[in-house]
């Protein structure tokens, strides 16, 4: 049972977790190795290795964790805090629509 570990123990420390772990193919392990390209993080060195090996691959997985990791809005939060001191200011215009002319 050794085999049925989650790809991503190391990135999400989800050992306890007690979801079923579930099998990813090729098709969804080639969106991950997209993300891991992104995230920098060397998971898809790794994989698109074994997958170059292997055509049929099939990863170990919880599904909760394949969807946190292929989840654009993850990706863009990850971003985000990586490009922290590029930008100086967003531009960040405030729309009120409900103003008030006068207090009484
Ligand atoms: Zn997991």
């Amino acid at each position: 049972m050794t085999e049925d570990r989650c790809l991503f123990e190391e990135t999400f420390g989800c050992q306890s977790k007690k979801d079923q772990i579930s099998k990813a193919g090729p098709t969804r392990i080639a969106t991950i190795i997209n993300f891991s390209k992104e995230y920098q993080d060397g998971i898809h060195i790794d994989l698109s290795e074994r997958l170059n090996l292997d055509p049929n691959l099939v990863i170990h997985c919880h599904r909760s964790c394949v969807s946190t990791y292929t989840s654009k809005h993850h990706l863009q939060r990850h971003k985000k805090r990586s490009a922290d001191e590029s930008p100086p200011h967003a531009f960040e215009e405030e729309t009120k629509i409900g103003r008030k002319s006068f207090p009484f």
